[in-house]
């Protein structure tokens, strides 16, 4: 028998999908990606500045400026799109695997997928940490609190510096997390990277772990990736029309068995 090459054939037959997601999946919900022509970092350098970890512990006004950014953050207002809303419907029909993102923004959460499917590999700006005793708390209290008048809140538990649980520059990514998206790559008959650059590791190299244990591998991204070569289909055309019309091919042959 042949192996099947093209989207109408392997797309209705894969099994246990695991999707990479970056910034790309949300800009439609309102919320810019931050190296892009329009990107924050782009448009603002001292905005990378804020988000390295050394500078953050250093300098209280870093911290206050941070908090500030924080609180007027888009993802707030943001919600979630048809590409976020296209893999819960693969998740309900039990042919997602894992859904490991790049992004912060827990959209995919809000949009509905399962809390144990969804990777953040760069943590979520939904809860803040403290970075002396790690106790975590719900994102929306601590930005009560800059509110009403406290511009760098510490910890209510023992004082020391919070930030949101996400992973700064100079910040090491939690290892546990990073095996179970590493799990996810090498068990999954098909790879889809939607809306990312494919440029920071190790969400990059995810690519290259699905496809040397045998997975296929869909690249959906605007732009060129260094991954496109290895792509067995590459999709550059917007991911809010793109993933929803290829989630309808996965799921249109009736093979909604659940799991
Ligand atoms: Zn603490």
């Amino acid at each position: 028998m042949d192996a099947p090459r093209t989207l109408a054939d392997f797309l209705p037959v894969a099994e246990a999908i695991t999707v990479l997601t970056g910034a790309g999946i949300s800009t439609d919900s309102g919320i810019p990606d931050f190296r892009g022509p329009q990107g924050v970092w782009t448009k603002d350098p001292t905005a990378e500045a804020m988000s390295t970890i050394d500078a953050y512990l250093a300098d209280p006004e870093v911290r206050r400026r941070t908090w500030r950014a924080r609180r007027d953050s888009p993802v707030w207002d943001a919600e979630p799109n048809a590409a976020h809303a296209a893999l819960v419907a693969l998740e309900r029909a039990g042919r997602l695997r894992a859904l490991i993102t790049q992004n912060i923004d827990g959209l995919h959460q809000r949009a509905g997928s399962s809390a144990d499917k969804v990777i953040e590999i760069h943590g979520t700006m939904r809860e803040a940490v403290c970075l002396s005793c790690d106790l975590r708390t719900p994102m929306p209290e601590i930005l009560a609190r800059v509110d009403a008048g406290e511009d760098d809140p510490p910890c209510v538990s023992c004082g020391g510096v919070q930030k949101s649980a996400t992973i700064s520059f100079g910040q090491a990514l939690d290892q546990d997390v990073l095996d179970a998206a590493i799990i996810a790559a090498r068990s999954c008959d098909l790879f889809v990277a939607v809306g990312t650059s494919l440029t920071v590791q190790p969400a990059a190299g995810l690519c290259l772990e699905a496809v040397d244990h045998g997975a296929l591998l869909v690249i959906i991204n605007a732009a060129e990736t260094p991954y496109d070569g290895l792509a067995d289909a590459v999709l550059r055309r917007p991911v809010g029309e793109t993933l929803p019309r290829l989630a309808d091919l996965a799921l249109g042959a009736g093979r909604t068995t659940g799991r």
